[in-house]
């Protein structure tokens, strides 16, 4: 089977053509660098994405978060529910974690922006 799609890891964004076989990548062309055979090869057996957002804040501000790493792609609603009822006091600082281990993944979710 031939899987047609884009890299996400630039903004390039290079028109990527993947053989799969049995579930896995057995050949990628269109890419112009490492980054997205390995997205390619990813994408085909276990897809994954990072998660931007926000979490309330105590005092009912929203502070900017994001995954520190990608989380498997089918988890992505169960993180978005541990980020919806989750809530961080204030001051928050880049780099804070606001969940250790979002929806069981073992990802934590961090502050990127100082709020408060
Ligand atoms: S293959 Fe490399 S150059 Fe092309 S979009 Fe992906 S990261 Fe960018």
């Amino acid at each position: 089977m031939t899987r047609n799609m884009i890299c996400i890891g630039c903004p390039m964004g290079c028109e990527l053509t993947v053989e799969v076989e049995d579930g896995k990548a057995v050949s990628v062309t269109g890419n112009t660098c490492g980054i997205g055979k390995k997205y390619a090869e990813t994408e085909v057996s276990a897809p994954t994405r990072m998660v931007t957002s926000t979490v309330m804040s105590e005092a009912g501000i929203p502070v900017p978060v994001k995954t520190r790493t990608a989380v498997p792609k089918d988890r992505i609603f169960d993180v978005m529910k541990d980020i919806k009822n989750a809530r961080l006091p204030l001051p928050a600082r880049i780099g804070d974690v606001a969940i250790t281990d979002a929806a069981g993944t073992g990802v934590a979710v961090v502050v990127t922006k100082d709020v408060g």
